[in-house]
């Protein structure tokens, strides 16, 4: 493991942060977002959707890509959201690609940090391992050959990160409209193709991070002490109760559902419509 000394210099709009959206989340996922981590960190986040709002684009400008893919929650549509996010990435000439979905908070000032300690020229790909095992997939060769493989992949729905010189190296299988024929290949999510890329095409192994974080998880177990030092951190429901991080917060649970209100307040304390600050 590296040290905690950085490897080099790097600023919040080196990153540049993908959020997969939906024209339907617009409104209930969000804009929740907008208001709170994303309003600190508009120059390094890009919105990747699938249909026009004027609304959205008076906030985000040339930020808000409309990708023209399939609205549909299927494999192929959210491939082509992916392979877009990769194609701008690079065009954009930023330092690092990070993924997150719209039901996540990011914590920028704590992922530069960590991110901080590698140089983006090296081979990087960090986030949460989705499974506590390889995934075991089979690879479509041509003239119908099959051929089993294995690879760990990091969660999309916890974000995860890749160095531009990772990325590069990719291109071969991610850019341009080979991002869809590899994820044909194995038949398996977006998320999943990207591990299967840089694992197994790649050959370069994930970097695990206990740091990042999906409602596929329980959110219970992250405290409020420890809320700070989170890179990211999600919401759902799970056996229809909700699955939330542990936080007392300053806003009540029925007024913040997500509690991302009551962590960005914490994160960020002078955030207009946060409470003033109590001081002694
Ligand atoms: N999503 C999408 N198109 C859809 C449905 C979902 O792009 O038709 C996106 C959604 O905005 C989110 C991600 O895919 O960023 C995961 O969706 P969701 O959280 O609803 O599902 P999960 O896989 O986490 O259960
Ligand atoms: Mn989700």
């Amino acid at each position: 493991a590296p040290s905690n000394a950085p490897a080099e210099e790097l600023r919040p709009d080196d990153l540049f942060i993908a959020v997969k959206t939906t024209k339907k989340f617009h409104q209930p996922r969000l804009d929740l977002l907008l208001e709170t981590w994303i309003s600190r960190n508009v120059q390094q986040t890009y919105i990747f959707t699938d249909g026009e709002d004027e609304e959205l684009k008076k906030k985000m400008g040339s930020h808000v890509i409309n990708t023209n893919c399939s609205a549909a929650h299927s494999r192929q549509a959210l491939s082509c959201k992916m392979a877009v996010e990769y194609d701008k990435f690079i065009e954009s000439g930023k330092k690092w690609f990070c993924h997150v979905d719209d039901d996540n908070y990011v914590n920028v000032r704590t992922l530069v940090k960590l991110l901080s300690q590698y140089p983006h020229t090296q081979d990087l790909y960090v986030g949460k391992p989705s499974l506590d095992r390889p995934i075991e997939a089979t690879e479509r060769l041509g003239d119908n050959k099959m051929q089993p493989v294995n690879f760990w992949f990091a969660t999309g729905g916890a974000g995860f990160c890749v160095s531009r010189g990772l990325a590069l190296k990719m291109s071969p299988w991610a850019s341009g409209g080979h991002f869809m024929n590899t994820a044909e290949k194995i038949r398996l999510p977006d998320d999943c193709t990207i591990g299967y890329i840089i694992e197994s095409v790649l050959g370069v192994p994930l970097t695990r991070s206990n740091l990042f974080h999906s409602h596929l998880e329980n959110l219970q177990q992250v405290s409020r002490s420890e809320v700070q030092k989170q890179i990211t951190l999600s919401y759902g429901m799970f056996e229809n109760k909700r699955n939330i991080i542990n936080m007392k917060g300053v806003f009540p649970v029925e007024e913040d559902p997500s509690r991302f209100k009551s962590v960005h307040c914490l994160l960020y304390p002078d955030t207009p419509w946060c409470p003033p600050q109590v001081t002694y």
